[in-house]
């Protein structure tokens, strides 16, 4: 069974149609790369596997490991395994980045009918992952993304994603913003979760990042649709052609 099936999907925003007709389907232990140029509907895609509000599904089914997606609520999404890092990582102040993995954690274990990660345990696992990532326990106690800088938010988020670790992981352009250091140490933690058991799907208007995170199939998204598909190699490609075949004539 396919760990993600995306069928048909048209989606507005705001009375305008972004989505257009997608049609993905996403294997478990694979890795799909969505590219496509700006404008084209990249985000709104990642938004709409979230829940999140405003964005209207007009047509098209989602079907993630099983279910409905689009029966269930944004936090249901997450408890079921799908993680999403944003282009844009909120900020949310008052929140310690401890306490809000603990509590992602536990809701995620509750959910597969199991109690509360032992305080000790949930520590040493934090502070194992951080490590690779180069984030400190400063940065672990301070309130989530707050006053972070943008490699920061990046590394953070895979951070969050290495604990839970989800089945999907969507990651919408974590490569921009981001220095050739900070490319690396994201890539490898995203690396480090690759699992026969696990796909992702990985954002980016950039073929860079796609050296360092090698996809099983590449998509174009252009005009709210998939508009061409291949292996790792069509990557290169646009990175030689651009995106001048997909952008509509002027
Ligand atoms: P990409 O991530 O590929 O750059 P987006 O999904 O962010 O593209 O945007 C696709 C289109 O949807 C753009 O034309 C953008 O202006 C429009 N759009 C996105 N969000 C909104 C919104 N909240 N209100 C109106 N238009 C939006
Ligand atoms: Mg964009
Ligand atoms: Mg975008």
């Amino acid at each position: 069974m396919a760990l993600l099936e995306i069928e048909g999907l048209h989606v507005e925003v705001e009375g305008k149609e972004i989505l257009k007709g997608i049609d993905l389907v996403i294997e478990p232990g694979e890795v799909h790369a969505i590219m496509g140029p700006n404008g084209s509907g990249k985000s709104t895609l990642s938004y709409v596997l979230s829940g999140r509000e405003g964005y209207e599904v007009t047509a098209g089914s989602i079907r993630f490991d099983g279910h409905d997606l689009l029966e269930m609520e944004a936090d249901e999404r997450a408890v079921a395994g799908i993680f999403l890092a944003f282009q844009y990582p909120v900020e949310l102040p008052g929140v310690s980045g401890m306490t809000f993995l603990k509590e992602a954690v536990n809701a995620r274990r509750k959910a597969a009918g199991e109690g509360d990660i032992d305080a000790m345990a949930f520590l040493k696992l934090v502070r194992a992952k951080a490590k690779g990532l180069g984030i400190t326990d400063e940065m672990l106690k301070r309130a989530v993304n707050v006053g972070f800088s943008g490699g920061e938010k990046k590394r953070n988020e895979i951070l969050h994603m290495a604990v839970l670790e989800p089945k999907l992981c969507v990651l919408d352009e974590t490569d921009s913003g981001l220095d050739i250091d900070a490319l690396k140490v994201v890539s490898d933690g995203v690396n480090a979760l690759r699992d026969p058991a696990r796909s992702m799907l990985v954002i980016t208007h950039y073929q860079r990042l796609l050296n360092h995170i090698e996809p099983d199939k590449v998509h174009v998204l252009a005009r709210g649709r998939i508009r061409r598909t291949g292996g790792k190699e069509l990557a290169l490609e646009l990175e030689q052609k651009g995106y001048a075949d997909f952008v509509e004539a002027a």
